[in-house]
């Protein structure tokens, strides 16, 4: 996942944002509307690299600095819009691009703190300032002064001789006012603003609701029995985490996922049932933490908001600038693929229930007991036991030995730790990134372990946005939940993490090589369906033979896993596809269909809606549930993907289609590493992204790839629907 495409910039990232708290009527904060100057925010801060000094900043100093930006970005945009001067692309885009920069460094340095090191104060400044952000916006966007300043440019863009960037800086300016509603008439923009705000307040709502949902939903148990098959360390982990809230006995804390780690070593059915059930019910149980009412009147706004601008529905309205640009295209996608991956997952909850009955079960099967066989059916077939296989993966070592190495590979860039800036969390580790001609090009910070008081999932943002026009190179972190080892022990993590090391990297590495002028245009401030594509490309490179066995090293004899292990794990590859891509589409399907409501539909039922909506999805959803239920996807309700989920299995076909012409150029090599740094990494969003890619790999990305990745293609049932245009036919 990735977060700072929310907060890009200043002035166009606020628009995504729309988190937010409480009722929008609640009176606002009041705060000066200059800051003291002894504020942490003040300035720019004196560190290296402009990083936010987290030694001096404290949780009360985020709230007067929200409000002091805000009002100075006001003013800024105020004048901009206000000026008698005939409108430029200096003295308008140009203006825009330089301003807000107290708000935005404030704001980068909240939602950092704010997802990975949350407490009271900080969800209340959340609260407070979040209806307050999105209102803010739309004092940018329904600006009908600054719309006829960039409408001006628009209409006189032949004469401005711009470049290709400001080309689509102005592009993209004019199209989100737009969006914004600049064009709508003055009673359609009142109801308009009324809709964000509440939307803003919902969506913040859902977001504090489910990670308390998340907490009180983990499953806590006294008898160490009922853990009967997790390793020592497993165990030991479950203690400190019951210890840690201050519980006897063993507490299994909640992934956000449907699936959950514990779930393939629980040798109780009993205990699987129980933690799954935990699982998918932590936020449908009623009470406080149940999310139903949030999801249903969010859906029904989305599409009320649709319907302003003359949308069918929330995914079309907000689908415009992406890659696959319309609902149709996205669900052809995923219907295409439907009938090759049920018949996957098929075959698979076959395999899975004959090793049940093998073994006696006298139980029915559910999808709590799937990856307990499945995790059987991957020793049987390809011997491989996860927690042996963990014992070669040492968080520094996988760290420093196969995620850099890799980037140091390819791109020819080197890492130097450094001690002296503050983090948020002890956890951290800082480095400075170095280019292969010794220039300092970004700082990275790694958050690695779970915590409570982080939110759910793996994510990367910035700090510090990259700009020539302001002069800024990019900070950038990634943040993990891994299981934090038990004090004394090995910090040895699973293949699932190590393949999220490398994806979180692969959004930093687009971050680091952002070579843009224009901070909204800079880095991953790219469409959600290109955005996942250079992320899940560099998962590829966990498997390469060049690079697995530099960091895949046994943690206590420093023997290199041996080949027959790693021909397993390439052979495993295959294993269990039918449901981890599938629970992926699925979920994909589940975000595309309440985001396909009209605004005539009326406030849904969640629980009949989902299970109308997975029984004609055309997958497996018995044998195999999504990955996120509606009452826990954070990514759709809260975090910026609404209609966008499907962005994620778009760009693994990218990444697959982009790995395959690595292999059909020599692999991994510097000069192919070169020219995707040049082509895509450093690109930011200032070209069309169909171009883009073409002009890489000297073709349209095609589908096979992917399919074959994951074993799909031998499983197709049915032929292929003639229906939407495959990718590759896309922009033709
Ligand atoms: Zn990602």
């Amino acid at each position: 996942m990735i977060r700072n495409i929310l907060l890009a910039t200043a002035a166009l990232a606020i628009v995504t944002t729309v988190p937010a708290g409480s009722a929008p009527r609640r009176p606002a904060p009041t705060a000066p509307a200059t800051l003291p100057a002894s504020s942490p925010f003040a300035q720019p801060s004196t560190l290296p690299w402009q990083t936010p000094d987290f030694a001096r900043i404290k949780d009360t100093d985020y709230l007067p600095a929200i409000m002091a930006g805000m009002a100075e970005h006001k003013r800024e945009v105020t004048a901009i819009a206000n000026q008698s001067a005939t409108p430029t692309f200096d003295n308008t885009l140009g203006a825009l691009e330089k301003s807000g920069l107290l708000l935005e460094r404030v704001l980068l340095a909240f939602n950092a703190v704010n997802g990975a090191n949350t407490n009271d104060t900080l969800q209340d400044v959340d609260t407070k300032t979040s209806p307050l952000l999105a209102a803010h916006n739309d004092f940018i966007y329904l600006n009908a002064k600054l719309f006829g300043r960039v409408r001006y440019l628009r209409e006189h863009q032949a004469e401005l001789n711009l470049n290709p960037e400001q080309a689509k800086l102005l592009d993209v300016y004019y199209k989100q006012f737009q969006h914004a509603g600049a064009e709508l008439p003055a009673a359609k923009q009142t109801q308009l603003k009324a809709i964000n705000q509440q939307l803003s307040t919902l969506q913040t709502n859902f977001g504090q609701r489910l990670l308390e949902a998340a907490k009180a939903g983990a499953l806590h148990v006294t008898d160490a029995s009922a853990l009967a098959g997790l390793s020592e360390q497993q165990i030991a982990a479950a203690a400190e985490a019951a210890k840690g809230r201050k519980l006897p006995g063993y507490v299994l804390p909640l992934q956000n996922t449907t699936q959950q780690p514990s779930l393939e070593s629980l040798s109780s059915h009993a205990t699987r049932q129980q933690l799954f059930e935990a699982s998918i019910h932590r936020a449908d149980r009623g009470g406080a933490n149940d999310t139903r009412n949030i999801i249903r009147q969010i859906a029904r706004l989305r599409a009320q908001k649709a319907a302003l601008f003359g949308n069918a529905n929330w995914a079309d309205y907000t689908l415009y600038d992406q890659m696959a640009q319309n609902r149709a295209t996205a669900l052809g996608f995923l219907t295409r693929l439907a009938p090759a991956v049920s018949a996957k997952q098929h075959q698979e909850a076959e395999d899975i229930r004959a090793l049940a009955r093998s073994q006696g079960a006298t139980f029915e099967v559910t999808p709590a007991d799937w990856n307990f066989y499945a995790e059987q059916i991957r020793q049987q077939r390809y011997a491989i036991d996860s927690d042996k296989l963990k014992e070669y993966f040492e968080f520094n070592r996988v760290l420093e030995d196969g995620v850099f190495y890799a980037a140091t590979q390819l791109y020819g860039i080197t890492f130097r730790e450094r001690k002296d800036i503050p983090t948020w969390s002890p956890d951290m580790r800082v480095f400075d990134v170095i280019d292969a001609d010794g220039k300092e090009i970004a700082l990275f910070m790694i958050d690695p372990w779970k915590r409570d008081n982080k939110n759910g999932g793996a994510w990367m943002s910035n700090l510090v946005n990259q700009s020539y026009l302001r002069g800024t190179k990019p900070v950038i972190y990634n943040v993990e939940n891994f299981t934090k080892p038990a004090p004394g022990q090995p910090a040895l993590i699973s293949w699932d993490d190590v393949t999220t090391m490398f994806h979180e990297f692969g959004h930093a590495l687009h971050g680091i090589f952002a070579a843009q002028t224009y901070p909204t245009l800079s880095g991953t401030s790219v469409a959600r369906d290109f955005v996942e594509f250079p992320s899940q490309f560099n998962e590829n490179w966990a498997l390469d033979p060049k690079i697995l066995p530099h960091y895949a090293v046994h943690y206590r004899t420093g023997q290199r896993i041996p080949q027959d292990m790693v021909d397993k794990l390439l052979r495993a590859r295959t294993f269990n596809q039918g449901y981890e891509v599938g629970e992926v589409l699925e979920a994909a399907r589940l975000d595309l269909d309440w985001h396909s409501l009209p605004a005539s539909a009326p406030l849904q039922d969640v629980d009949k809606f989902e299970a109308n909506a997975l029984a004609n999805s055309g997958f497996d959803t018995a044998d195999v549930p999504p990955r996120y239920r509606s009452t826990y996807f954070l990514h759709i309700w809260s975090n910026g993907y609404s209609a966008g989920y499907y962005a994620y299995p778009w760009t693994r076909m990218l990444g697959q289609d982009a790995f395959a012409w690595f292999q059909q150029h020599g692999g991994l090599t510097r000069a192919n590493g070169q020219r995707y740094r040049d082509m895509i990494l450093s690109r930011g969003n200032t070209q069309d992204y169909a171009e883009m890619y073409r002009a890489f790999a000297g073709r349209d990305p095609d589908i096979q790839p992917y399919l074959d990745y994951y074993g799909l293609s031998g499983a197709t049932a049915a032929p292929q629907p003639p229906a939407t245009p495959a990718p590759t036919e896309r922009g033709k």
